[in-house]
């Protein structure tokens, strides 16, 4: 399965979505608003298959879309949006920038976890 495809899986959304309320769409860095369930544990194609890594509350962290690049690419490290360099210099596609942004519900006086 490519990493696209799990982003846009329902088991993903409803998970990041559930995540990210219980931190209430708080930047766990900064405390700007945050956007994007980030994986501490970087997915890849060995462990994106096991829910215990990719689906596991424990292993994400809620951040706001400057603190995601700062953890991708380190102080400009991003040449553009989804490229970077790799450990050899080489331009590639980061893969992992695939993460949905999540814009936080408009409560109507409920609960927007809901
Ligand atoms: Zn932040
Ligand atoms: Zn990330």
């Amino acid at each position: 399965m490519r990493k696209g495809t799990f982003y846009q899986s329902s088991a993903w959304r409803k998970l990041s979505k559930a995540f990210l309320c219980s931190k209430h769409y708080i930047c766990e860095r900064c405390g700007n608003p945050a956007e994007i369930a980030h994986h501490k544990t970087h997915l890849n194609a060995a462990n994106i298959m096991n829910p215990d890594i990719s689906l596991n509350p424990k292993l994400l962290e809620a951040l706001c879309k400057n603190c995601h690049n700062t953890e991708h690419f380190g102080a400009g490290g991003a040449v553009l949006e989804g490229l970077a360099f790799d450990d050899d210099g080489n331009l590639t596609e980061v893969t992992h920038e695939l993460h949905p942004t999540i814009q936080r519900p408009v409560a109507e006086g409920g609960n927007p976890c809901l």
